[in-house]
């Protein structure tokens, strides 16, 4: 029933794992997408020499396990973000991420790896009640004045006269089939769907692969400065006045910098030497989450996403499943559909919940695809780490300036990885 994840599946360059003591001015934690971008960043905007150090392989973590939807997107309501930031920070953070989208172009560019971003002519989210439609509609109302954005919102007609006033003049009436099109689903409990006009910021992309790549043309540019350890846990960090010490099995690194790109991890421990006393900030506000994938054959000449909000029956614990149908990036067609789903704080987990995930991923494909697949080829898990305010940590932390953090994705991590990467590097160049 578990396999491994599809997104790892190609070749991929070793690194050593770290057998001795070692110097530097800035060392990474962490070889998923937020640690490679970081370290990209770093050498090629600043003159440092930066170690990277994964306690696996490069890509083991969320980024070679997730549903691979590039998007300029963020789970946390845009209402909830002004009022946390406001209105010109909030700005700047989305501003942000729609340069971190280009960036990512221009990254692929520059290290040559190609048909790794496919665009999708059909995104639509889909909902099965209308007050989840109305509560989407105004949170999307306010991002797309921040995003530039447009939303159609599209309403079964038979349903025109349960809406209030102020919503119906910008919702678009129309028959419940036309809705069922554009979810490309059968299942006719959906009565609304917002479909975004084109061009939308949101691809199918392989983060894994992106991650070797990035590596190896960093390898090649900047020999001297780059210094990359996989099999290398880092178990503590002690916290020092001007510099950091790393601990792992066979011994240390000092650095005069360190930044987790950790995510929801946190099987390490850290010490603040200054003051004698364990640090515990990350550890008390990052919450780590599993989330299961499934992944099975599909055509190769469509590319549609659709997210459906369908809280209904045995989804009621489920209240959002992401589905993509893409030709896969290596042009594998055994793994061009995608649905994820399920997820689970890491207290609420037990193992059994794997299993029922697989149940209710299929059941929930055979109740909403004609052409759902009786078997699930691949089926694997990731973690993420969620933060108690839904905010990215970027940034050094406020008492310690040494520690650095580009870390908790909250459910959507790949381009806030690069914007939080470029953001750290340009810091640390003052
Ligand atoms: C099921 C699922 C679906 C997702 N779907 C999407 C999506 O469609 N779109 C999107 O944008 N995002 C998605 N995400 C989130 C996205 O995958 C992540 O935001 C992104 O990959 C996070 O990258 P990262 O580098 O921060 O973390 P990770 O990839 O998790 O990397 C952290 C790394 O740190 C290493 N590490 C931890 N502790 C130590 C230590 N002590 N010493 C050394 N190394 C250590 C780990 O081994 C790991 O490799 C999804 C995630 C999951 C799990």
């Amino acid at each position: 029933m578990f396999t491994d994840s599809p997104w790892l599946d190609f070749e991929k360059t070793s690194w050593p794992g770290l057998q001795t003591e070692l110097h530097c001015e800035v060392a990474i934690v962490g070889g998923g997408i937020s640690g490679v971008a970081t370290l990209y960043y770093l050498l090629t905007t600043t003159e440092k020499n930066v170690v990277l150090l994964e306690k696996n392989r490069v890509a083991s973590g969320a980024t070679g396990h997730n549903a691979g939807l590039a998007v300029v997107h963020i789970e946390k309501p845009a209402l909830e973000l002004e009022q946390t930031l406001g209105k010109e920070a909030t700005q700047a953070f989305y501003n942000d991420l729609g340069e971190a989208w280009d960036d990512l172009h221009a990254i692929h560019e520059e290290i040559g790896l190609q048909d790794n971003l496919l665009s999708f002519p059909s995104v639509a989210n889909g909902f099965t009640s209308l007050d989840q439609f109305i509560a989407t509609m105004k949170d999307f109302l306010i991002r797309s004045e921040y995003l530039q954005i447009k939303w159609r919102y599209l309403v079964a007609e038979d349903l025109k006269e349960t809406i209030p006033a102020e919503f119906a003049q910008l919702m678009e009436f129309v028959p419940q089939e036309t809705i069922l099109s554009i979810l490309y689903t059968n299942d006719t409990s959906y009565i609304a769907a917002a479909q975004p006009l084109l061009p939308f910021k949101g691809k199918r992309m392989n983060s894994a692969k992106f991650c070797y790549w990035v590596l190896d043309y960093l390898q090649q540019k900047y020999p001297h400065r780059l210094f990359v350890y996989e099999q290398t846990d880092i178990s503590k960090i002690d916290l020092y006045l001007d510099h950091v010490v790393l601990q792992h099995s066979k011994g240390t690194v000092t650095s005069q910098e360190v930044i987790l790109c950790t995510n929801g991890y946190k099987n390490f421990t850290i010490w603040d030497s200054i003051n004698e006393k364990s640090f515990t900030k990350l550890h008390e506000n990052i919450t780590p989450r599993i989330g299961y994938l499934a992944a099975f054959p599909g055509e190769l000449d469509e590319s549609y996403a659709v997210g459906l909000l369908n809280q209904q029956g045995p989804y009621k614990d489920v209240p959002f499943w992401y589905f993509s149908h893409a030709p896969h990036p290596n042009n594998n067609p055994d793994h061009a559909c995608v649905i994820g789903g399920p997820e689970f704080d890491l207290e609420q987990w037990e193992e059994s919940k794997g299993v029922e995930s697989f149940y209710l991923v299929r059941q929930f494909l055979k109740s909403t695809f004609k052409d759902a697949p009786d078997t699930l080829p691949f089926f694997w898990s990731g973690w993420m780490g969620y933060s108690s305010d839904g905010m990215r940590w970027v940034g050094p932390d406020s008492e310690y300036p040494h520690l650095w953090y580009n870390l908790a994705c909250n459910g959507i991590g790949i381009v806030p990885a690069i914007a939080g990467a470029k953001k750290i590097a340009s810091e640390m160049k003052k």
